[in-house]
């Protein structure tokens, strides 16, 4: 009997949070410029085609209608918002029913910020940060940096793809660098093996065309790298062709 009335109530509750959500999403207005601003901005917009960019506006619509985009001591405006759920959306582009139910604010800093939050003092060196503990479903962004990361798209750096590559790595239950969700269970150890031998050959060099900081732990390798794929996946593919073939199949399976 009590297992009955606990199913029921947790099948209430995800109806209503399924209905909060399609509300949401019905009442929000994407800003009238939208498409001016994704065309400015976002080259992965422009090179999809016409079904493909109206895809990709209704899924930053659903983004944005669930997720609050706010500045703390900077000002937010539309291209922010805009700039946000477009890097969010371009990692999962490829998973037509794949939602972030995992943060619910991406807060904006007026520069970078140490790994407590602050934005004055020493040891500000953080451009992006996905919460912990209190701040679990919030993400920071340094606005600076999130205008910087669409400025210039193709230097393999982008800090909104680097966080919200964290939280799909994250939606499976830990931060470890295998983001279970996008890759099928054969892959699984191929990735692992490949993550390993590629940090040993950064660490054993003096150069690397990936950035350092991916040599920092298997979570940190994932996010770097998926700054590096969207961002010149044509150089990823020369020098790693194994890896970029394993990003290829996690970012866009049904390419076949
Ligand atoms: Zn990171």
């Amino acid at each position: 009997m009590i297992g009955l009335i606990i199913i029921i109530v947790i099948t209430i509750i995800a109806i209503a949070i399924y209905a909060d959500r399609k509300r949401r999403i019905h009442n929000y207005q994407l800003p009238a410029n939208t498409r001016s601003l994704l065309s400015d901005n976002v080259p992965f917009y422009n090179n999809l085609d016409d079904k493909g960019r109206l895809q990709f506006e209704t899924r930053i619509k659903d983004f944005l209608a669930n997720t609050s985009v706010r500045g703390v001591d900077v000002e937010v405006d539309d291209l922010d918002r805009i700039l946000v759920a477009s890097g969010a959306i371009m990692l999962i582009f490829a998973f037509p029913d794949w939602k972030y139910n995992n943060i619910s604010e991406v807060l904006l800093y007026k520069g970078t910020f140490s790994r407590d939050y602050k934005t004055d003092g020493s040891g500000r060196d953080v451009l992006g940060m996905v919460g912990d503990g209190v701040m679990h479903r919030e993400m920071i962004l340094s606005k600076p940096s999130l205008r910087s990361s669409f400025q210039n798209p193709v230097d393999g750096h982008n800090t909104v793809i680097h966080e919200f590559a964290h939280l799909i790595d994250k939606a499976d239950g830990e931060v470890d660098g295998m983001p279970e969700y996008l890759l099928s269970q054969p892959h699984l150890l191929p990735w692992a093996n490949i993550v390993h031998e590629t940090i040993k050959e950064m660490k054993g060099k003096r150069h690397s065309d990936i950035d350092f900081y991916g040599a920092k732990n298997d979570s940190e390798f994932f996010a770097v790298i998926s700054e590096y794929f969207f961002e010149r996946p044509d150089k990823l593919k020369e020098h790693h062709p194994e890896l970029y073939a394993l990003l290829d199949e996690m970012f866009r399976p049904q390419k076949g």
